[in-house]
């Protein structure tokens, strides 16, 4: 059976460009790059060309870059790191303000901030969004103590860039400049825009005012268990670990060196596919498809992109792609719509409630279909929780137990949109003739439905 993969916000696909840039440095270039002797030198050289590649991503200095083992650890060394070190500075009470549909990484790490007890524990603001996922900048200002107040501690932001079960993405330039004009340190994570969207830490650049941003490098076509955290120049950190001085102190431990070089080739791609060059594929008229970042207002005609074969040659392509598959869902499915419609979001997203569906069987029955997507609830002692995210967005329970992510790849084809259009519907379909709440016809009321019709 052919397989159809729409769940890069879990896992991208490793790029096959990216395996070969790390393969040597698993078998003959094995050198630690503490050693002096030739082989050490050559893995030094190798992770500081990396470096220069994600700095030249992000627009920042190389030396603000810290390798790490994932999006987690770099939210989490984000959060204590600023915090411990700024409590060791102070000693007043730091304030944390981040939101209610943040990634776990940094939610648990700020209940766990709060949580340390009444001398070292941080007061902890959690920000709500509107219906449709933004966080207001209003609620932010809000939440800010005044930088005037009488020895305000030390205050910092914690505000995700793209959500990674919506894909909505978050007012960050205005965001961040809030926060600094308060006096306070700004950290986002930016796991689900890294390579979906620019970014610009420079100084004339969107995320000027942030000061620290967190990436995972298995989002974006690295391989699992890597990671960056930027950390902007004077920002005092206190590692999470102890040991020797690697990073610059940030965070010891030996480098991994063939995931760090397989970051710095992904960079490079991203780059690349964020601008393209002139004469490549997509700036040729004939394959310029309006970007719709919003609910499809003048989405490209299904035909000609849908037979186009070959992944999504950039940003824009693969923002048609999507809209392709967001409109083919709306136009042939009822009472189904789109979390987050109205705001802009990342390329590669959208998130839709099937209304009178169990989220976890249509995964399962897409699964048995061939095609990879994943529900937002999440299995917790033995129960399913609707969304945190969903729930926060003041989606009901069972709408957000409803809601499916789709979440294409830059490998993603027109004709794998047009198979996911062909099995979709039916699964629905079939999935609300077994629902109680749902309108059967009258005839097939007085039939029981079999079991096994579910995954026909
Ligand atoms: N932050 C966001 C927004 C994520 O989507 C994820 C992973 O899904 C993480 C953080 C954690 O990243 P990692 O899996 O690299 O630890």
């Amino acid at each position: 059976m052919r397989r159809i993969y729409m769940d890069a916000n879990a896992t991208t696909p490793l790029l096959p460009e990216v395996f070969e840039a790390m393969r040597p440095f698993w078998i003959e270039q094995f050198g630690n790059a503490s050693s002096i002797h030739q082989q050490g030198q050559h893995a030094r050289a190798t992770i500081d060309h990396a470096r220069e590649s994600v700095a030249r991503l992000l627009h920042c200095r190389a030396s603000e870059i810290v390798f790490t083992s994932g999006g987690t650890e770099s939210d989490n060394l984000a959060l204590f790191g600023v915090l411990n070190a700024e409590a060791a500075a102070h000693g007043e009470r730091p304030h944390l303000i981040t939101t209610a549909i943040e990634h776990h990484a940094v939610l648990h790490a700020a209940e766990a901030l709060a949580q340390r007890g009444p001398d070292r524990g941080v007061e902890v603001t959690f920000l709500g969004c509107t219906p449709q996922g933004l966080i207001e900048p209003d609620s932010l200002r809000a939440a800010l103590r005044p930088s005037t107040a009488p020895r305000p501690g030390t205050q910092l932001v914690s505000i995700m860039l793209a959500n990674n079960e919506t894909g909505v993405i978050q007012p960050i330039a205005e965001l961040a400049a809030i926060a600094r004009a308060h006096g306070a340190l700004f950290h986002t994570d930016a796991v689900q825009a890294a390579g979906k969207l620019p970014l610009d830490l420079s100084k004339t650049g969107d995320l000027k005012d942030v000061d620290l941003l967190s990436i995972s490098g298995h989002k974006m076509y690295a391989p699992q268990g890597t990671g960056i955290l930027f950390c902007r120049r004077n920002v005092r950190l206190a590692p999470l670990f102890f040991g020797g001085s690697h990073e610059r102190q940030r965070r010891p431990g030996t480098e991994n060196v063939p995931g760090i070089v397989a970051l710095g080739r992904a960079a490079e791609l991203a780059q690349e596919w964020l601008n393209p060059q002139p004469g490549h594929p997509s700036t040729k008229s004939e394959g310029l498809l309006p970007f719709t970042s919003g609910n499809n207002p003048g989405a490209p005609s299904i035909a000609p992109l849908s037979h186009a074969m070959g992944g999504a040659t950039d940003p824009l392509h693969l923002a048609a792609l999507r809209d392709c598959l967001e409109t083919g869902i709306l136009d042939s499915v009822e009472e189904c719509g789109v979390n987050g419609a109205g705001l802009p979001r990342v390329c590669n997203t959208t998130n839709i409630y099937f209304d009178h569906v169990e989220a976890e069987a249509l995964v399962i029955a897409l699964d048995l279909k061939g095609l990879s997507v994943s529900g937002g609830s999440a299995c917790q002692s033995g129960a399913t929780e609707p969304s945190h995210v969903l729930t926060a967005m003041g989606l009901s329970p069972a709408r957000a137990r409803a809601s499916v992510r789709f979440s294409l790849s830059r490998l993603t084809t027109g004709e794998e949109i047009d198979y996911a259009l062909e099995i979709i519907p039916a699964a629905v379909a079939r999935l609300r003739s077994l629902s109680p709440t749902w309108r059967r016809p009258v005839e097939a009321l007085t039939q029981p439905l079999p079991v096994s019709a579910l995954f026909l």
